[in-house]
Parts: C-alpha cells; structure tokens; sequence
C-alpha cells in the first residue's frame, strides 16, 4: 500500500523562492574580483538570478544544456547557480586551477555552450579558445566599465547581458532526479570524471548539512565557505545558507590571511568552512598580526587531514570549535561531520583533540563500511585498515557519460582507507594508491604526516611510500620549515618517536622549499615518488 502524502519535486529554484519571501532579512556579502566589498539581500538575488534566466532564454538556452563557469566564490557566481540549474539547464563549475590541457577535455566533454569567467580567468579562456568548439560565448563577470580589452571572441559583458531582462520568471517544475550542476574530478591520474547531480540529490544534501549535528547552520549564522564554488559546489553551503538564511560571505580571490581576517571581523562570521592549507595561512597571520577572533564559533576543515596543532590553535587561542569532516566530489560532498557531542564533554582537552582528529561520524543518509581486498566487511574496532565504501542518496551512481555503474554491489569505493571505532567515528588512514606497504603491513601516510606538523619547526609535511631493497617500501619525510626556523633530522625523528610505532618511522627526512599540491590543494605524491623513487636504493 503506498502512502497518501504529496509527490513534490525536491527543486533548487524553490530554495531561492523560499528565501526571498521568507529570509528577506538575509544578505550575501562578497568580495569582488574588482576588490570592493558588495552586498546585497535574499530577494535582490533572486530578482537578478530571474533577470539571468530570462537572458539565458532569450540566447537559447535549453533544459538540459551545460553552462560553465570559470569564478571565484561571489554573487554572480551565486546567481549563475540558481538561474542555470532553476531553468532546467546545468551549472557546469570548471576548476582554474586544473592544467590548460584538463580545461579543454573537461570543457568538450560537458560541451559547454556558454562560459561565464570572472576577470582574473579571461587569459585561460585566451589560450584554449581555438580548442572549445561548443562554447558559443563568454559572459565576463563584471561591471560594464570594468571589461578589459580582449582577443576573445563572441564576449558579453554579464551586466549588460542581465540588464534589460525582466525580474520575473516562471521556474520551471520537473521531476527532481533532473540534472542540475556538473563537476569534475580532479584526478591524478587519467583524464578528470564528470560527476552530475541532481535537484533532489543537491537538496537532501542541503536539509542533511544544515542540520545543528551537521555544520549547524541555521538564520542567526554568518557563513564563510572558503572551499571554492568551483569545487563541490564550496561543499553546498550556498544552497543550505539559502534553504535557511544565514548570511553568506563570499571571500572572492582574497584567500589570504590578511583578506579572509577583514572579512571574518567585519561581517562577525560565525562559521567558517575550508581545506587545512586556507587555515595554515590565516593562522599565520593571527598570530604575526597577534589578533584573536570573537566570532568565530566552529571552523569545518575537510578536504585533508586537520592536523592535531590546526585543531588546538583554534580552540586555545581563537575558542573555536574544529569540525573536521570528510567527503569527495562524488559525494556532493558531505559525508562525516566530527560535530559537538554530549560524550566530548566529559573528556580532558587532549583527548577531545584525539577524537577531533579522526573525520567524524556519517551524517544521516551516509551508509559507511570498510572491506578486506575480497570485500569482507572488517571490524568497527577502530583498528581494522580497510576500503571504505559508501552509500546513499546523494552519492553518486555512474560518471557523466558514462553507460557502466561506478558501484560495487550497490556501494561505491571511495578509494580511501579507514578505520571506523565502536563509537562509529571513521578515521582515514590513507588514499588507498598512497598507503604504504613495509614488509607485508601498512603504514598510513596521513598519520605520519599530522605528527610531524605537530614540531613547531615544522610549516607541512608529506610523507610517500619509496621502494625499498629489503622491505618493498618504506615511508620518506619530506618537510618544509617554517620561516626562521631551525629542525634537524634527528630532532624531527625523535619527535616522532613517541607519537606512532617504532617500525613506522620514516628511514629518512629530507627538507624541501616546497611541495606540489593538486588543483584542489591535496599533496601531488604521484610526482614525488617518481622523483624520488631511487632515494631508499642510493641511500640505505
Ligand atoms: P575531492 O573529491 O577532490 O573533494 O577529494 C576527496 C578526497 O579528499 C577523499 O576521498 C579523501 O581522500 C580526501 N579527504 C577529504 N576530506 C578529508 C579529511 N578530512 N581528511 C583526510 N582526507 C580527506
């Protein structure tokens, strides 16, 4: 027998007519490309994502079709995101940041017909112009008197593309398993992997991150999501700040400590939302600048491993609660929130540290478990390493254009391994191609990794798996000093004695200027193993 209730789509444009009738008091704050700081409310934006639908109407656009979008995280980028997706049609956000050659596959594969690139991105779209057959035009995000002299072809003026459109639209309903917004992988290896979500899967995500044990956010909440729209839609904050009202603070191309400080103090922003390279530079500036945040309330770092000094420097100086959470693209991406709990309170500090450390608990929704090669379930003993596989509603079922699942038997292998303790908090050990393999038994990267950014010495560190003639591999430290500071080898071995077993320390540490990272901040150990592959055969 089914039930008797209503069947209503669950679709983005309806968040957006939520909040300009009900959150009319709620603003958007960002900080423009231009440098200026420009704000506006719920029902100003939504007045203009309509001006921007009926612009797109009137170019042809159709349900269905991929827009791009090339932008830092602000308000057009914001309207882009409703207008596009509540039309029926699909926001295609492409990462800057991956390499020319990645933009061009990325941007033919989702055949974009339209691409809209804030100012700082025109001389990407310069380079690979002649390589994107399907793009039609290029909608520059920016005042009028703002658009720079260019060699693109068929370049609007975003301002001038809105202006003389109506500010109503009709949003079009349709069943919510439609396609709204498109993101790619930024893999390592291989070309990147389009992941598609839905109108319901964007919105179940919304009601499950808004909740107070999810990031908590609610009306009286300032949000600064310093994760890029770019990537994982900036983790869905703009559609759950929208669903409920809190005012969301778009830091623009000011990711630096100084900017994101302004920001952070002018506008009170109570939560805060980034990968742990962001926190590393604000935290830098904090303590040269001796400034210490009031209204910062929690700051969810994912993407990477917090590390334990990160979790602690917000707590004892700023008294802001870490939320160390966990997730990936193909999960939309949220998938375990290490939010406040009742049992935290009755633990000393450090040992609250130890929990904040591990990523959290699935939020409701996320079905969470860990395999053998064989696909034996393992122990939640929070010893056990194993695959973790995931299931649930807004995670994914198969890569864009694509005729195959991505599951097994129904679940999806993140690539990660984990452990998950009784209590259910899931601890990433490592990706599963970065795990190290000593004499038949593993060692996590990631674990060696946070210990040794505990030294004070010691700005970030990475640690990759090198052949090794006698026991297949064995971990390397590569470390970079912080400025000024002095650390030797043996003091850093020594530090780590006493934080991870004997057979687990590094055979060597080598101190480098720096270090590769991803399009989307993470450690490139692919090249480093390559450039260091003979280290262990030269030096043993
Ligand atoms: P992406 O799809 O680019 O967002 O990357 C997802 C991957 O980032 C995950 O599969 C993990 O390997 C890694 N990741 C995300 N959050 C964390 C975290 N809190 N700690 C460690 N690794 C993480």
């Amino acid at each position: 027998m089914l039930g008797n209730m209503m069947d209503r789509p669950l679709l983005i444009s309806d968040l957006l007519t939520h909040a300009e009738t009900y959150h009319t008091q709620g603003e958007i704050i960002s900080r423009r490309v231009e440098g200026d700081i420009h704000r506006y409310t719920y029902p100003e934006a939504a007045k203009r994502s309509k001006k921007l639908a009926n612009a797109l109407t009137a170019s042809g656009v159709n349900q269905g079709d991929r827009i791009g979008t090339l932008a830092w995280n602000g308000y057009r980028h914001y309207e882009i995101y409703f207008a596009v997706s509540g039309m029926g049609a699909i926001t295609h956000t492409i990462n800057p940041r991956l390499f020319p050659e990645q933009l061009v596959y990325i941007i033919n594969h989702a055949e974009d017909r339209i691409i809209f690139a804030d100012l700082s991105f025109l001389p990407l779209l310069e380079k690979i112009q002649d390589q994107i057959p399907s793009v039609e035009k290029i909608v520059v995000m920016a005042d009028a008197d703002k658009m720079p002299t260019t060699s693109l072809k068929n370049v609007l003026c975003y301002e001038a593309f809105i202006a003389d459109q109506p500010d109503s639209f009709e949003w079009p309903a349709f069943d919510d398993s439609t396609a709204a917004a498109l993101c790619y992988t930024s893999g390592t290896t291989g070309n990147p992997k389009g992941v598609l979500y839905s109108h319901r899967s964007t919105l179940l995500h919304a009601f499950a991150s808004a909740m107070p044990d999810s990031l908590g956010i609610g009306g009286v909440s300032t949000v600064l999501p310093v994760v890029p729209m770019f990537h994982v839609s900036a983790w869905g904050t703009p559609y759950a700040c929208t669903m409920v009202g809190a005012n969301l603070v778009f830091p623009g191309a000011g990711m630096d400590g100084a900017s994101l400080t302004e920001l952070i103090v002018n506008e009170k922003a109570n939560l805060l939302l980034g990968v742990p390279t962001i926190w590393l530079g604000l935290l830098d500036y904090l303590r040269q600048q001796d400034i210490v945040l009031e209204s910062v309330e929690q700051v969810v770092i994912g993407g990477s491993a917090a590390p334990v000094a990160m979790i602690r420097e917000f707590d004892e100086v700023h008294n802001a609660f870490v939320i160390h959470a966990w997730g990936m693209t193909e999960m939309s991406p949220i998938g375990t929130i290490g939010s406040k709990t009742k049992a935290m309170a009755n633990l000393s500090t450090e040992a609250r540290y130890k929990v904040q450390q591990k990523q959290g608990r699935p939020v409701f929704g996320v079905e969470l478990k860990i395999v053998d090669d064989a696909g034996n379930e393992q122990p939640k003993d929070g010893e056990a390493f194993g695959r973790l596989l995931v299931r649930g509603p807004w995670i994914i079922e198969r890569y864009f254009k694509t005729e195959t699942t991505a599951l097994e038997n129904g679940w999806f292998d993140t690539g990660d391994v984990a452990t998950i303790d009784a209590d259910g908090y899931m601890q990433i050990v490592d990706r599963n191609k970065d795990v190290i393999k000593s004499g038949g038994e593993w060692i996590s990267s990631i674990e060696l990794e946070n210990a040794a950014v505990g030294h004070p010495a010691v700005k970030e560190a990475c640690v990759i798996g090198v052949p090794h003639p006698k026991w297949d591999e064995r971990p390397l430290l590569l470390a970079i000093k912080q400025d000024g500071q002095s650390v030797e080898k043996s003091d850093l071995l020594a530090f780590l004695e006493d934080k991870v077993a004997k057979w687990w320390l590094p055979n060597d540490v080598v101190f480098v200027s720096e270090l590769p990272h991803t399009a989307t901040g993470k450690l490139l150990k692919v090249n480093l193993r390559d450039e260091y592959g003979n280290h262990y055969h030269e030096n043993p």
